[in-house]
């Protein structure tokens, strides 16, 4: 077992529990934020750190193209490479791919694409993806998998999907052959072993984990077969794909709940690329356990503001010379510290702290959130906004 996962409260179908990985132990459900190029934008890691951040992720497209997976193994993998001794996730790079290459050529073997950087052509395939996240040496890494488009007809989502179950067992199969070859050194492990309560000692020897993805457009009923598939693969965690991809909210909503219920209970559940506050809210109430999104981040960087009054656009007139704390409710140490004047005149002035500070305040919402929504499932009370 690489990965163990443990179910200690559930409230109707919430599920309050903990994931134990070889970077540390995270409490579900769980948000975590996204770091594309070895870093959250603007955030050092001791603030995450510091906002209690249990697990980061990393967009192996990203990582793949710049710095490049010969640094990343050169570096000790991405734990050394960004001082993150926490865990951390990797997307399998299939999203970005099909989301900013819009020349992309895709067959049976996988995708051809160019970069976005440079123009420079390149193939992922599930074995590809898989050398690559091996080498950035996440603790959870992804299947390769075909993000479908949305919308399209249900010949295309099922074939779609199909070649989806094909590549996860190539994926797999890659991977259990390949998985001794992760780049963490023994400093990393005795990272680990110096928090011995956390973790136990059968952990000391450990690879990656990797987690299938289930996909099949919009249809319950492909979702349903390609839950079957991926679960007949056989993965120690299930991830829900491609959503965020346009549809309307409610349909997200409906496609989660819908495919949750193929998915095995005392397997970590994973909902990729979603959402606002609100609705992490509502996905862990359906039983889901992590979670991750830019919103936040990049939200902060257009001065968009999520609090415990609502959405704040920072930039308006009317915080000019409002004395008040971005969120009177928030104890993150930017609403402890500073006002919404002085907010507002740094994304005016198009200062670099607006982003900084903005950003800082935003994880802290989410974090804090999903935190009060785990003290929630652990009384037998529904959270909710
Ligand atoms: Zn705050």
């Amino acid at each position: 077992m690489s990965l163990q996962f443990k179910i200690e409260a559930t409230c109707g179908n919430a599920r309050g529990g903990r994931l134990f990985t070889p970077h540390g132990e995270i409490e579900t459900p769980i948000f975590m934020p996204v770091g594309t190029l070895a870093s959250v934008k603007g955030v050092p890691q001791d603030i995450l750190e510091e906002l209690g951040a249990q697990i980061i992720l990393g967009n192996t497209y990203h990582l793949y193209l710049r710095p490049g997976i010969d640094t990343m193994r050169r570096m000790g993998g991405l734990h050394r490479f960004m001082s993150w001794r926490r865990a951390i996730l990797t997307d399998s790079g299939g999203f970005q791919v099909f989301s900013l290459n819009e020349l992309r050529k895709v067959n049976e073997e996988g995708v051809t694409f160019r970069s976005h950087l440079d123009g420079s052509s390149h193939f992922f395939s599930p074995e590809s993806s898989m050398e690559a996240q091996i080498g950035i040496g996440a603790d959870i890494i992804m299947a390769f998998d075909e993000c479908t488009e949305f919308p399209a007809d249900r010949a295309r989502m099922k074939s779609s999907m199909e070649m989806t179950a094909r590549w996860a067992a190539r994926s797999k199969k890659y991977f259990e052959d390949h998985k001794h070859e992760v780049p963490w050194d023994s400093s990393q492990h005795s990272a680990v072993s110096s928090r011995p309560t956390q973790l136990p000692a059968t952990f000391h020897d450990q690879t990656q984990s990797l987690f299938g993805i289930v996909q099949g457009g919009m249809d319950p009923e492909l979702r349903k077969e390609s839950a079957e598939r991926t679960i007949e693969v056989g993965f120690p965690g299930y991830a829900i794909g491609g959503l965020s991809v346009g549809e309307p909210r409610d349909l997200t909503r409906d496609v989660i709940e819908s495919t949750l219920e193929h998915l095995p209970a005392d397997k970590p559940r994973y909902v990729m690329g979603v959402g606002t506050p609100q609705e992490i809210v509502e996905y862990a109430n359906l039983g889901v356990d992590m979670m991750d999104c830019v919103l936040p981040t990049r939200a902060a960087r257009h001065g968009l503001l999520f609090t415990s009054e609502g959405k704040v656009s920072i930039k308006q007139a009317r915080y000019a010379q409002d004395a008040g704390p971005l969120d009177p409710n928030c104890g993150c140490r930017v609403c402890q510290r500073y006002s919404r004047a002085y907010l507002r005149h740094l994304y005016a002035s198009n200062e670099v702290l607006a982003q900084v500070l903005n950003t800082i305040h935003n994880l802290s919402f989410y974090l804090d959130t999903m935190r009060r929504v785990r003290h929630s499932i652990r009384l037998g009370e529904e959270f909710s906004f």
